[in-house]
């Protein structure tokens, strides 16, 4: 039944092998031989099977369990450097039809502001995010066929990369909406998004069913189904994630790994991006009354797990997470956070008042994007606002032939320097303008060619003169 390259939800993400999984897991959790074979292979930086990782996730030797960390440490170095990428969530609209029941945007919540931006009040959001000096944005909508129609993101997102202003541009829109039609990818996939993102929750059917009691996205096959629908549509750069203490971590670990190995049988392109969000409290929402939460510990664990399993996929980390354990992640394989994030419709502009909340969740991590850029690279990383390789056509496998040929350290890490040159001159205080600059010197050491390095001093030259937007 258990099929990688089936087009049914129950063959690629199939609940007895998941149990044969986790049961094989647990017999092996000390087996020392094994979890020194699966690490060997890990560090031939070919990723691992959902099998494979599962008993990295769960074993119980100390020694090998400080290996792991290691080696998700020298793999996130070796595949991404030192650079995050930044991006921002933009609410545009908590209209919903569905029922989930860990999310406060659900039908039957009375309580909270129903909101939706118009396109003008989009304007303003996206003024006040480029002021601060955001070139990547999530978007992110409840689905609602009659208030937020397909036709109502596509409008938005021509809005969104039709502002510019002062030196501000929105130059990769990704997408968080509902799963939907074939069709409608396609229209998202013209109107030049980068990544469709669209969260698992939970890859246990029947859990599933009862955490989504009402509305389209009750059907799990559906919503599981997405992102073959979305690659079938054109866009070939998605985004995969589970929506961690809605179900045991472990069976949501292999259940993700399934689905990264299931896109990779069936399109030979694995996820462009993960997400590891954890739920939080929400204006009607009790994260404790969900049984199985995490501790940090077990977070740290599973990020470093996917870091060694999937090498070639970017993991993202939200301001759900406060900055103690953003630091301790980012270590182990975390590529992108978003920063200074709003998430209420219409957060950006001006600061909602309390009796309007209209918020999808608390956020852990209250700084501002100034404050986050510093924070990074006092931390010896380079804040990236990098939107280069799907402008360049880089997206799906020619993304990973990318990074599969070495070559990211003489495109990758010069377009980082240069768009935090921007965000220095255009938008950073004084102190991270001082931090960033001499990081900036000490890093255009570290291109490799010496023609890239020349062409890239140029470039920094340009943008010290007010030209904008480079890249390799
Ligand atoms: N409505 C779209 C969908 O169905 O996928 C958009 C997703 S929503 C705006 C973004 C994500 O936030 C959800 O997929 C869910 O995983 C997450 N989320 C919902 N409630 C949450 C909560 N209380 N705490 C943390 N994350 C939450």
């Amino acid at each position: 039944m258990y099929n990688p390259a089936s087009s049914k939800a129950e063959e690629f993400i199939n609940h007895e092998e998941i149990l044969e999984t986790l049961a094989y897991a647990e017999a092996h959790k000390t087996d020392r031989e094994l979890i020194e074979q699966i690490l060997e292979k890990a560090k031939q930086r070919k990723g691992l099977t959902h099998r494979e990782a599962s008993v990295l996730l769960v074993c119980e030797l100390e020694d090998k369990n400080q290996e792991i960390y290691e080696l998700a440490s020298q793999i996130k170095k070796d595949f991404y450097g030192n650079r995050i990428v930044m991006f921002a969530p933009l609410y545009l609209s908590n209209y919903c039809v569905n029922g989930c029941v860990y999310c406060p945007y659900h039908a039957q919540n009375k309580n909270i502001c129903r909101k939706k931006l118009t396109q003008e009040e989009i304007k303003k959001e996206v003024i006040a995010l480029q002021d601060m000096g955001h070139k990547r944005l999530a978007l992110e909508a409840g689905e609602d066929p009659v208030n937020n129609p397909i036709e109502y993101i596509l409008e938005s997102i021509k809005t969104i990369y039709g502002i510019h202003h002062k030196n501000g541009a929105i130059r990769r829109v990704n997408v968080n909406i509902a799963a939907t039609t074939v069709e409608n990818y396609r229209k998202l996939k013209d109107a030049g998004i980068g990544t469709y993102i669209l969260f698992q929750e939970t890859y246990h059917k029947e859990s599933y069913e009862v955490l989504h009691p009402t509305g389209p996205k009750h059907n799990y096959a559906y919503h599981t189904e997405a992102m073959d629908r979305a690659m079938e549509g054109g866009i070939d750069d998605v985004g995969l994630g589970v929506l961690f203490g809605l179900e045991l971590y472990r069976y949501e670990f292999a259940g993700l790994l399934m689905h990264a190995e299931h896109l990779e049988a069936k399109f030979g392109v694995g996820p462009h991006t993960i997400s590891v969000p954890r739920i939080k409290r929400a204006d009607d929402i009790d994260p404790s009354v969900f049984d199985n939460g995490i501790n940090d510990d077990i977070f740290a664990k599973i990020i470093a797990c996917i870091r060694i399993s999937v090498p070639y996929t970017g993991m993202i980390i939200s301001t759900r997470e406060s900055k103690a354990c953003r630091e301790r992640v980012l270590k182990l394989g975390v590529s992108q956070i978003s920063g200074a994030s709003r998430t209420s419709v219409g957060g950006y502009a001006e600061e909602e008042p309390e009796e309007e909340n209209s918020a999808q969740f608390d956020v852990s991590d209250n700084r501002t994007l100034d404050e986050v850029v510093r924070w990074l690279m006092e931390l010896g990383y380079i804040p990236s606002f990098c939107t280069a390789c799907y402008r360049e056509g880089r997206t799906g496998d020619r993304f990973m032939s990318l990074c599969k040929s070495g070559q990211i350290q003489n495109c990758c890490h010069p377009n980082a320097l240069m768009t935090l040159k921007e965000y220095l001159e255009d938008y950073a205080t004084e102190k991270t303008k001082e931090i960033g600059d001499a990081l900036i010197a000490k890093e255009m050491e570290f291109i490799p060619n010496p023609k890239v390095r020349e062409i890239a001093e140029n470039y920094l030259g340009c943008i010290l003169d007010g030209k904008r937007d480079f890249r390799f």
